[in-house]
């Protein structure tokens, strides 16, 4: 039997990528800032409603480069252990110190009040993950930054298209990141975005991303080469046409998944929420052992062992990485609720190629 993958990357047709690339290599512009390039930034902004973008090489970048351009350049920031390791490293690589608050049992995000617990008289910004592409509590985060003062970065690298009541989730906060890496729900194979609210921060981003360039003889700030090249922009435009179909894909995938899942104890699915335009990036189901009689671990193995291959997203928690694990606030009586669902949680396999076949595979794994 074929194996499962977790996910699978959306991939233009061949010959359309193609004469995109004859074309490229007629003109000889490679990279910097060509015209796929700028066509990419125009249509995404156009696609996910928002008004300033601007493209870069990766998702992680950004969040580095979003902390530049908002000016902090010492003290706390506050952030999830339950994402990527990338979303903390961009701290780590600003000279700031990660600050670990816990996170929401329902949905794994960061919980408000223990943001607002974690505050000191450092602390400088908040850098929450929309986990899943769930959205984050934005308003009461919100609220707690005007507060005090602090800036907020959303890492929503997972949250690509989504809305809420119709509006753009990448609007919240004062600064959004996205990634398009091979294994997101679009990618341009390595690719990212920062999505900010104002002309002169896109401003400000663009110099970042091309070493601090403002034009050919001027350095405005210390930037880092953060540039997509014409042929990953070309993949992006024609991964843009196809996207929305991949997104009915995962929505059908995700809904065979709970009807069939949903109720049997011990397994927890998480449910579509009211106003809220999902994307579909990921499937976790969290898998309490004590009712449902076997591990997250032996599910886990089990499924590999049908060529099923699930992700433990997000285990270990960042904090348990060598980097982080001796800072205080990574100590696990302070984060009790990302210790307990980075135990449960299992990502199922989750993309737009996944056959009815496979999606039953999938749920024989846990089911029978
Ligand atoms: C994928 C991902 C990143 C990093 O993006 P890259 O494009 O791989 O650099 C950062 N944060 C989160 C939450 C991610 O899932």
């Amino acid at each position: 039997m074929h194996p499962i993958t977790v996910t699978s990357p959306l991939l233009p047709e061949l010959e359309k990528l193609r004469e995109m690339m004859q074309d490229i290599w007629d003109k000889k512009w490679v990279t910097n800032l060509g015209e796929y390039h700028e066509q990419l930034e125009a249509r995404l902004a156009q696609y996910l409603g928002v008004k300033y973008l601007s493209l870069y090489t990766n998702g992680t970048i950004p969040l580095i480069s979003a902390l530049q351009a908002l000016d902090i350049r010492e003290g706390e920031v506050i952030t999830t252990p339950f994402s990527f390791v990338a979303t903390s490293h961009a701290i780590w690589w600003n000279g700031l110190t990660p600050v670990f608050a816990d996170v929401r049992e329902s949905d794994g995000n960061l919980d408000p009040e223990r943001i607002e617990a974690a505050i000191t008289p450092r602390t400088r910004a908040i850098l929450p993950v929309h986990v899943y592409g769930n959205p984050c509590d934005t308003e009461a985060i919100g609220a707690i930054a005007l507060k005090h003062g602090l800036k907020v970065i959303y890492d929503a690298a997972h949250a690509f298209g989504v809305r809420v009541n119709g509006k753009s989730l990448l609007e919240e906060g004062d600064i959004s990141t996205l990634s398009f890496h091979a294994t997101k729900v679009f990618n341009t194979l390595e690719g990212g975005a920062i999505v900010c609210n104002s002309a002169e921060m896109k401003r400000k981003l663009d110099y970042l991303r091309n070493f601090g360039f403002e034009d050919e003889v001027t350095v405005v700030g210390p930037g880092i080469n953060g540039k997509m090249d014409e042929v990953r922009a070309a993949v992006g435009l024609l991964n843009l046409q196809q996207v929305d179909r991949a997104i009915a894909a995962r929505k059908s995938v995700a809904e065979r998944y709970r009807k069939a899942l949903r109720g049997i104890p011990g397994l927890r699915v998480l449910e579509d929420l009211p106003g809220v335009q999902h994307n579909y990036a990921y499937f976790p189901v969290f898998i309490d052992e004590k009712t449902y009689g076997r591990s997250r671990d032996e599910v886990y193995a089990a499924m590999k062992a049908q060529g099923v291959f699930g992700r433990r997203y997000f285990y270990p928690l960042i904090s348990s990485f060598g980097p982080y694990a001796a800072l205080p606030s990574a100590s696990a009586e302070n984060l009790p609720v990302a210790h307990k669902i980075a135990e449960q949680v299992l990502c199922l396999p989750m993309h737009h190629a996944l056959s009815e076949e496979d999606v039953q595979r999938v749920l024989d794994c846990l089911t029978k």
